[in-house]
């Protein structure tokens, strides 16, 4: 897929007041600072149409892109902000998990995941209660760049295996780098393919 268009259309922090479900959407969900913004960017080649490292504590966002005037790309709030009150952070996971379960026009949540790091408590938690709730998702790898190949496989196969406690079938993964678009025509191919289906 070419991203031929891409634009901002909302940011809500209420669930009823989203645009029509009249499209495929794709969420994009993650710990804070995991690069999502900067991969958003990368791979609508948009330099800025998510803002990048938005600082902790700031209002919590549902934000709406429309791409090629055919789905929609959701950008969702960060988890695992450290400083974060608890009052936040249950306020984050009613709203958060309100849209995960209600939104009838949601395809697939892309889930991502620092390839730098060791599969992390809050990522494997996040994907089984996906799992138990049958939203489909799938897994992003990010910031590939910052180290050797063998590395990010490392740490990819480590979190498949962890996961392997909770599914029977781990759902596809995909290593990024914001900086080379690894990985961006790769994703964008499978929501093309998902909208054909
Ligand atoms: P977000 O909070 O998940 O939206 O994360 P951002 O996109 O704001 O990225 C957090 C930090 O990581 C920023 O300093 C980015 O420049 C950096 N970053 C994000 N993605 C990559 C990547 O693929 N490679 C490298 N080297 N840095 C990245």
């Amino acid at each position: 897929m070419i991203v031929k268009q891409a634009d901002f259309v909302s940011s809500n922090t209420e669930v009823n007041k989203l645009p029509a479900a009249d499209k495929p959407e794709y969420a994009f969900i993650g710990r804070s600072n995991v690069g999502k913004s900067s991969l958003i960017n990368a791979m609508t080649g948009r330099k800025y149409l998510a803002k990048t490292s938005q600082k902790p504590g700031k209002t919590q966002l549902i934000n709406h892109f429309i791409i090629n005037n055919s789905w929609y790309l959701v950008d969702l709030p960060g988890y695992g902000f450290a400083q974060v009150s608890k009052k936040s952070r249950a306020e984050w996971e009613k709203f958060i998990r309100q849209y995960l379960r209600q939104r009838e026009n949601l395809q697939c949540v892309f889930v991502l995941i620092d390839s730098r790091h060791e599969p992390q408590k809050i990522d494997l938690e996040f994907c089984c209660w996906l799992g138990q709730e049958g939203i489909p998702f799938m897994l992003i790898f990010t910031k590939a760049d910052k180290q050797s190949g063998v590395k990010s496989d490392q740490n990819v196969a480590k979190f498949r295996r962890a996961l392997k406690k909770w599914f029977e079938e781990i759902p596809p993964n995909f290593l990024t780098s914001a900086e080379t678009r690894l990985g961006c025509d790769k994703i964008l191919a499978s929501i093309d393919e998902i909208n054909q289906n």
